[in-house]
Formats: structure tokens, C-alpha cells, sequence
């Protein structure tokens, strides 16, 4: 939930990336506090969904053209680690009602529907009509084991939930894949962890 303050290695390989957030939102409310700025701090979760960068090394870009191109997914750790997906419309939805909002305090937009990595492949396998071959890889340093947002303060505050279930935003987002099927094939699919 929003009230708890985190724990993030600043050293790791993510960093500047997590330390970049943690200041946005500092800063943003110093501009809120000190001069009144009317701001607003939304905390994304994992989003998903048609127009997505087909190659930046997002497991759900990885899967996809891994499984579109024939190749084996490649999951790592032993995939036991969850994460929370959520469709993109929804997303803008919920941004669009705190940006009308009067809620200066961060709000968590995100799918609460939590799904280990390796079941997501299982997922994106049967969609796809082939057989579930995961290839194990090391797991990255300071990988999140479990990413699940609390939505009450979005539900509370902003009326929003998201409405769009996985197997819908999979399958849209499938068509957009497929359609961009010649950038999925030429290209070598990027699964390296993403460094930020
Ligand atoms: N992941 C994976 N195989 C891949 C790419 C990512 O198993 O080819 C895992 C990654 O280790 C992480 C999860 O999928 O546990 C989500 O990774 P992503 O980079 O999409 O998002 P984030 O780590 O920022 O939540």
C-alpha cells in the first residue's frame, strides 16, 4: 500500500532506477508543500498492451516473440516470482481520474491480479497454441520476487478498478504482435535484464 516507504538496495543495478522514483516523488511533493503546486503521483505497476516496444527486454514482449518465432521462453529463476500485469487502457483510465482528482498523496494504479512468471509463460504458451518450453536463466540481481499492487486508495478515492482481465489484454495484445510480425522475426529477441 502506499503508506509503506519501501526498501530498495541504492547500489544494485537498479538503483537509479528505483532511487530516480523515490526523488520524483520527493521533489514533487516539496513543489506541492513549499509553493502550493498542484501535483499529482501516480505509482505505476507492470503494464502491458498493444504499442508496446516489441524488443526492451519486458517479459511480456520477450515471451511473445519468443513464442511467435518458435523459440523456447526464456524464465528466470525458477520463475516462482509474481508479478501483477495491467492492461493499458485501464492504466490510462486510472491516471485520467487522478489527474481530475484533487489527491496529491501517491495512489497505486496497477492489476491487482498477481501471477508467477512462470505460470504468465504457461499463459502466453496456451494462448499461442504451442508447447510450454521454458528455458531457465540465472535471475537478475534485486529481482522483485512479488509485485502486486494494494488498489484500495484508487478504488476509494477515484471510483476506478481495472477492467480489462489478462486473457482479453493477451489476446489484444497478441494482434498487435502479429501484426508486427516482420519486426518480431528479423530482430534477435532482447531478454537481457533490463538495466534501466
Ligand atoms: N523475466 C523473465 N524472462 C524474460 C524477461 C523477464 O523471466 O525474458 C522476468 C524478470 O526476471 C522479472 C519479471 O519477468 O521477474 C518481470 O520482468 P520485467 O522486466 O518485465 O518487469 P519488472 O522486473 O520491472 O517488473
Amino acid at each position: 500500500m502506499e503508506e509503506y516507504f519501501g526498501n530498495v538496495n541504492p547500489v544494485g543495478p537498479r538503483g537509479c532506477y528505483d532511487e530516480a522514483k523515490r526523488f520524483q516523488e520527493a521533489i514533487t511533493m516539496a513543489y506541492h508543500n513549499h509553493h502550493g503546486l498542484e501535483t499529482r503521483i501516480v505509482r505505476i505497476f507492470n503494464t502491458y498492451g498493444p504499442r508496446m516496444r516489441l524488443n526492451d527486454g519486458r517479459v511480456l514482449p520477450a515471451f511473445l516473440s519468443q513464442a511467435l518465432r518458435g523459440e523456447n521462453l526464456t524464465v528466470f529463476g525458477d520463475g516462482s516470482q509474481t508479478r501483477s500485469f495491467c492492461y493499458v487502457d485501464d492504466l490510462v483510465e486510472g491516471i485520467y481520474r487522478l489527474l481530475l482528482s484533487n489527491y496529491a498523496l501517491p495512489v497505486n494504479i496497477g492489476n491487482p491480479d498477481e501471477i508467477t512468471i512462470k505460470e504468465f509463460g504457461e499463459e502466453i504458451a496456451n494462448l499461442m497454441g504451442v508447447e510450454f518450453q521454458p528455458t531457465f536463466q540465472e535471475l537478475p540481481q534485486n529481482d522483485p520476487m512479488k509485485r502486486k499492487p494494494d488498489i484500495t486508495k484508487a478504488r476509494e478515492i477515484l471510483s476506478w478498478v481495472p477492467k480489462v482481465d489478462r486473457a482479453e489484454g493477451l489476446r489484444r495484445t497478441l494482434e498487435y504482435f502479429k501484426e508486427h510480425i516482420t519486426e518480431v522475426t528479423a530482430g534477435k529477441v532482447n531478454n537481457t535484464p533490463r538495466s534501466f
